[in-house]
């Protein structure tokens, strides 16, 4: 039986960051992975500030974006100049990489197995895992766990707790990454409760749709493709994509999943992404971080307060607004129409690229809905 003080299962960005953290305290930490050389189906999209802050080294970016394009379901297009910063567009398999390192060099145990169940949850936690080179089965015990293997959510299913409810995603890499810009599309006709993207990535571009309902995903990619680049799904495919399209799932922020005890969930397995644009990375890594400070201070209830008073007035506005935008087409036209001001334009840079931690750019954001959009 391995014996250890956290077993942290899952080594995305949420499990990495949270290893890291906690082995950067001197917390003897095991990081379980299923499989090292996973590639996540993603945008890899991450804002330059968000690298800084979390002491990432520069060569995981493949490359630089300074302009983003959103698109109405008109066809209105405002850029947006990303000025003060940039986003980082990342492979995953080489970021998720990095991020193991990183733990690793802190001192953190990376073991690759697959958790399959908790053998016993009382003052000590026993974990059952396989590893993945000789199927052998192996024992954990600990005194805390992080959860933060994704949506795949075995370790909360296994305490018999629910799924986040998630959106569908379907997207594939294509050969140009010609583009200027990321560009978002919306439109209820390609991307039902989502966008559209086209992100160039260094060698390809990624590009993919979402929806609330799975069995919709390729008639909606079809659609956007026709849209974006006039020609059938099936044309496009044969000419332009490498590999096959994926399909992946996103969980919707509800804002209410924290810990259970000693055992405590940080990223997709907490649905912790950001209403409307989706951006995962970077709060599944604060969410790890904050979740390994918890552990280090033995007060596991702490997490949540750390992730509320950084975070939560920011996702539930973000959250409200979603509400809103998706209700109708015409209510993203006014939108898309608001961001041609430079005023909003320069506030959801502050949110968004610079992840301001004061409330200014967000009190101003929200005034300025309120008062346009009448939410
Ligand atoms: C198509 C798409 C595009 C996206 N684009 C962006 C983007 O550009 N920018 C952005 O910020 N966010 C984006 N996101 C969201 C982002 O991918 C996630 O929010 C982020 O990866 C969450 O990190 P995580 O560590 O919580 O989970 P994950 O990245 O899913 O990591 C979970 C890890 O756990 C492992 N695991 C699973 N089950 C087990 C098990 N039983 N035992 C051991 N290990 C296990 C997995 O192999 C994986 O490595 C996108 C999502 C999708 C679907």
């Amino acid at each position: 039986m391995l014996r250890t003080h956290v077993l942290v299962i899952g080594g995305g960005p949420a499990g990495s960051t949270a290893a890291r953290f906690l082995a950067d305290s001197g917390i003897d930490t095991v990081l379980l992975e299923r499989d090292l050389s996973y590639v996540k189906p993603c945008g890899g999209g991450i804002p330059s500030t968000a690298l800084h802050e979390l002491s990432i080294p520069e060569d995981v970016v493949k490359k630089k974006i300074k302009k983003m394009r959103i698109v109405s379901p008109k066809g209105e297009e405002v850029e947006i100049e990303l000025k003060g910063g940039h986003l980082c567009i990342t492979g995953r398999g080489a970021f998720d990489a990095k991020l193991r390192e990183i733990a690793k060099n802190s001192g953190a145990s990376v073991v690759e197995a697959e958790f399959t169940r908790f053998e016993e949850i009382g003052k000590k936690i026993i974990s059952t895992a396989r590893r993945s080179s000789t199927n052998e089965e192996i024992k954990i015990k600990s005194d805390y766990v992080i959860a933060s293997d994704g949506i795949t959510f075995r370790a909360g299913s296994s305490i018999g707790h629910t799924k986040p409810d998630c959106l569908s995603t379907i997207s594939a890499h294509i050969t140009s990454d010609d583009f200027d810009a990321c560009e978002f599309w919306f439109g209820s006709s390609h991307a039902s409760q989502f966008y559209s993207w086209v992100f160039p990535s260094g060698g390809y571009s990624s590009i993919g749709t979402g929806s609330a309902n799975p069995r919709e995903l390729t008639p909606l990619l079809d659609t956007f493709i026709r849209r974006r680049f006039g020609m059938p799904l099936k044309d496009f495919a044969a000419e332009k994509f490498f590999g096959k399209t994926r399909a992946f799932k996103v969980p919707e922020w509800n804002g209410t999943r924290f810990n259970i005890n000693n055992i405590l969930f940080a990223g997709d397995a907490a649905g912790i992404v950001m209403p409307i644009t989706y951006e995962g990375i970077y709060y599944a890594m604060k969410s790890g971080e904050f979740a390994a400070r918890a552990i280090a201070e033995g007060k596991p209830a702490l997490y949540k307060k750390l992730w509320s008073s950084r975070f939560r007035t920011r996702f539930l506005l973000m959250s409200k607004i979603r509400n809103y935008l998706f209700k109708s087409d015409a209510q993203i036209e006014k939108f898309v129409a608001l961001h041609k001001r430079p005023e909003v334009q320069e506030i959801a840079v502050r949110l968004w690229l610079k992840k301001e931690t004061g409330s200014s750019a967000l009190i101003s954001y929200m005034k300025i809905f309120k008062h346009l959009l009448k939410i």
